[in-house]
């Protein structure tokens, strides 16, 4: 076996690939050297993903296929979201694993990896007792322009289908000085684009004295020499104050977008779900942002199918894309998660009805999508580079997450610069540099 090597595949959300990269970055430091396929690899690791069953079931399916391997010397690892689930059943589930760690434990990576290499054959990680985030110099990223900040850790709220405050653990911010020295260190290295990441941004307290607000957070980042656009994700609709429609307002460099998940436009079904929050009560924050002084894009997530939702409530959700005409959206079935209030539900809606739903849904977003994206034709967009694609267009993404594909020019990537809108489609635009 090659020695102190390692693969690492990423599953799920923006958290679990920006953990990815704190895991990289610290293996690393710890004198290991990362490989592009399982096959090369001394160590495997998976950073996984559990907020549906569907994600859950492809790392079963991954470690299956690498079984025979483990008797070669080959150590696997499960990480992430399945990893805390599950536990130790994973031991038992696939007797190949050596290493079993939610993202609460990574602070103990590094003793974790001596055990491991000590010849340790169950080393886990999955208490949730931690005040700590894992705040790491080492993190490797996967771009060289656009970088992720955690801000807070770990989810407070009880959505009664949500695995995360199971998988996560209780909310944990980080300290505003941490923050914004992890800020300038990134733009003196030559990254223009931050995005600031949690589970739930807008509950992020600062823990130091100075106790700020995350709309004090935003405005102090957009702040930070050398930073052209900072996104944040994701919002919960409870917790999204006015300060942060005023923080965009002032602060040009954070970006004309905001993305907050609303799951149902139903009023029974978001009190079944326990998002703390009426429609009406969500409308009024899509009015702060329809009001703001630059032209937001909205963006959502969406869930049919949960238990006991009638055609009633989903026509309610349909009316409420109409209403808010959304950028552009996420929409899941419901899937049924352990630990979870909403799995003891009665009602459960029909798989087929489910999927009906969602075409439904979708085939409505799209229409929507393509409204909006075609009153851009003829504008001209500020984008920055994000690579070229197969047509030989060169991608370009908005200040309102828009990809706008390109030609004309010959721009280096991460480049600022402003395109000219020919034609829509629903999920992208194309132009021609100006
Ligand atoms: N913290 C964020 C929030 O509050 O919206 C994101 C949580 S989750 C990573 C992203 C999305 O997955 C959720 O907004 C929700 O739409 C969806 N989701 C979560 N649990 C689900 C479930 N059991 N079945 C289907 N979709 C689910
Ligand atoms: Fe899950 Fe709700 Fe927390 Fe989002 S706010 S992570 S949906 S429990």
């Amino acid at each position: 076996m090659p020695a102190k090597t390692f693969y690492l595949e990423t599953f799920g959300c923006q958290m679990n690939a920006h953990d990815s990269e704190k895991v990289s970055g610290t293996l690393l430091e710890k004198g290991y050297t990362r490989v592009e396929t399982p096959e090369e690899a001394g160590l495997v690791l998976y950073n996984t993903c559990s907020i549906r069953d569907k994600a859950e079931q492809k790392v079963y399916h991954r470690l299956q296929q690498f079984r025979r391997e483990a008797g070669r010397g080959k150590i696997f690892g499960v990480l992430g979201c399945v990893a805390q689930q599950e536990g130790e059943k994973i031991f038992e589930r696939a007797p190949h694993v050596s290493l079993v760690a939610g993202s609460a434990s990574y602070t103990r990576l590094p003793e974790m990896l001596v055990e491991l290499e000590a010849g340790s054959r169950r080393v886990t990680g999955l208490s949730l007792e931690t005040e700590e985030t894992f705040d790491t110099p080492f993190a490797r990223r996967d771009n060289p322009h656009r970088a992720y900040i955690t801000i807070i850790e770990g989810c407070d709220k009880s959505c009664s289908y949500c695995v995360v405050p199971f998988t996560r653990g209780p909310e944990r911010s980080r300290s505003s000085a941490s923050v914004l020295e992890e800020a300038a260190r990134l733009a003196a290295s030559g990254y223009t684009d931050l995005q600031l990441l949690g589970q739930n941004v807008n509950s992020y307290r600062d823990p130091s004295p100075a106790g700020w607000d995350f709309a004090t957070l935003l405005a102090r980042v957009a702040e930070t020499p050398g930073i052209r656009r900072v996104r944040f994700t994701t919002s919960h609709p409870r917790d999204f104050v006015k300060a942060i429609v005023e923080a965009i307002d002032d602060h040009p460099v954070l970006c004309d977008h905001v993305h907050l998940p609303v799951q149902s436009g139903s009023d029974r079904v978001l009190e079944r779900m326990q998002r703390l929050y009426t429609r009406s009560e969500y409308m009024c924050r899509i009015e702060w942002m329809k009001n703001a002084r630059r032209s937001l894009a909205i963006t959502t997530d969406i869930i049919v199918g949960f238990p006991g939702e009638t055609g009633e409530d989903f026509e309610q959700t349909l009316a409420l894309l109409d209403e808010v005409e959304y950028d552009s959206l996420f929409s899941f079935k419901y899937s049924p998660r352990p630990n979870t209030a909403a799995m003891a539900m009665a009602d459960p809606v029909p798989e087929e009805e489910k999927t009906a739903r969602l075409a439904t849904l979708v085939e409505k977003q799209r229409a929507i999508q393509m409204r909006k994206n075609s009153a851009l034709v003829g504008s001209v967009q500020e984008v920055m580079v994000e690579g070229r694609n197969q047509a030989g267009q060169w991608i370009g993404r908005t200040s309102q997450n828009r990809v706008l594909n390109f030609m004309g020019g010959s721009p280096a990537m991460g480049a600022y610069l402003p395109v000219r809108v020919m034609r829509a489609g629903p999920n992208s635009l194309a132009g021609e540099a100006t």
